[in-house]
């Protein structure tokens, strides 16, 4: 099979769909890999990197998009991509097509076979090809907060994990989830002292077999959020209602109770955000204030750190990446349910229930 890697298009995107690794595996497994000028810079790895990796280069997108059997990329395809697709061409990619019908319309009419990042699963009934983002937005949460509360960027003048005679800051995690997990760690790795807070029972067990002291939990009510950030330095957001907006879980009035200068980080911005006064950021300009707490709500974080992001989602698209190309995405969905949950679109057919719920479009 012949997998094709443009380079990504949609701003401020500097991720690349394939990693060398990725093709030379894909090359090992006797499949031929074209891969887009240029298509790694913004993750670090040269035209030489894929060359070395076996992979041939292409100067333009269309000649990878008219050749290819299989696309594999980070975005969902934009406006001029989806012109370019091809019927029986395979797209393995993120889509997100339930708040977005032109793409939907676009893919359906292609006559392509879309397998959507996002709604492949795993046995433990998690989402592996969405995990690795909500790591490194996890991850990074602590940094650009950390960063947000220096006094020259807005913050209270707070060091996380104080000094010798200076007590350390004060996080509150909301939502114990993928994304809250690795906050949490990292919080409490730089020193600062951790509340994470969870809805759910079994979650907040997990949590306290597997990292016991290193941070606290509480039950998530009203109350406890109010008590809690009160005096916190830091707030993140990390809840996820699966399938609905996030809840707006601090008020606009309940920032006056907070220290002037604390930060809240509204990880949960993408699906609306959890704090009343979040409204979405870019890279380009992620901070502002209301009533003196800084919001830092930037809604592709992972993009910060393009190299990481690229190499943890090359990681983890990999093993179906090559199941496609060696089986055939047909024989490789029957083999797996998993991949089949990715399917979204085939040969001008929507064949995810959900986002045909949304759109209005028959499955
Ligand atoms: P997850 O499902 O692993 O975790 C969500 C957690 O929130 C669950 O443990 C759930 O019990 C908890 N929760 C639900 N309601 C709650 C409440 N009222 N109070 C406290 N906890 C509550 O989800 P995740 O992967 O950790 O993602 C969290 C959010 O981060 C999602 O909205 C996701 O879209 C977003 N995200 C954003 C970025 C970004 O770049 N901004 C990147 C990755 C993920």
């Amino acid at each position: 099979m012949l997998i094709g890697c443009p380079t990504e298009i949609k701003p401020q995107e500097f991720r690349v769909g394939l990693t060398p690794n990725a093709a030379q595996e894909a090359v090992a497994h006797g499949h031929d890999v074209i891969v887009q000028k240029g298509a790694g810079a913004g993750a670090g790895f040269t035209d030489a990197d894929y060359v070395d990796a076996g992979a041939r280069l292409a100067d333009t997108a269309q000649e990878i998009f008219a050749s290819a059997d299989m696309i594999v990329k980070v975005k969902e395809p934009q406006a001029v991509e989806r012109k370019m697709l091809r019927e029986g061409q395979v797209l393995f990619t993120y889509l997100h097509l339930a708040p977005d019908p032109d793409q939907t319309r676009d893919l359906l009419a292609s006559g392509a076979t879309c397998i959507a990042y996002e709604t492949v699963t795993d046995d433990r009934g998690g989402l592996p090809l969405l995990a690795p983002m909500s790591e490194v937005a996890g991850r990074l949460a602590p940094q650009v907060g950390s960063w947000t509360l220096q006094k020259a960027n807005g913050g209270r003048g707070v060091l996380m994990g104080g000094v010798p005679g200076v007590g350390p800051a004060n996080v509150v995690v909301i939502g114990g989830g993928v994304v809250g997990t690795h906050a949490a760690k990292i919080a409490a790795g730089m020193g600062a002292d951790v509340t994470i807070l969870d809805r759910s029972l079994p979650r907040l067990r997990y949590l306290d077999d597997v990292f016991g002291r290193q941070f606290k939990n509480r039950y998530s009510t009203a109350g406890a959020t109010a008590e809690l950030i009160r005096e916190a330095d830091m707030v993140i957001g990390a809840v996820l209602i699966p399938g609905a907006a996030a809840p707006k879980l601090i008020s606009r009035a309940q920032l006056a109770t907070m220290k002037p200068g604390a930060v809240l980080v509204d990880v949960a911005i993408d699906q609306g955000g959890c704090f009343e006064t979040s409204k979405a950021t870019t890279h380009a300009d992620p901070v502002y204030e209301v009533d003196g707490i800084m919001h830092y709500c930037v809604a592709n974080m992972p993009g910060a750190v393009a190299r990481t992001s690229t190499i943890a989602l090359g990681n983890a698209t990999m093993p179906f990446m090559l199941a496609l190309a060696d089986k055939g995405w047909r024989q490789a969905c029957l083999d797996d349910p998993h991949l089949m949950n990715g399917l979204n679109v085939h040969a001008g057919k929507l064949t995810y229930y959900a986002v045909g719920k949304a759109l209005g479009i028959d499955v």
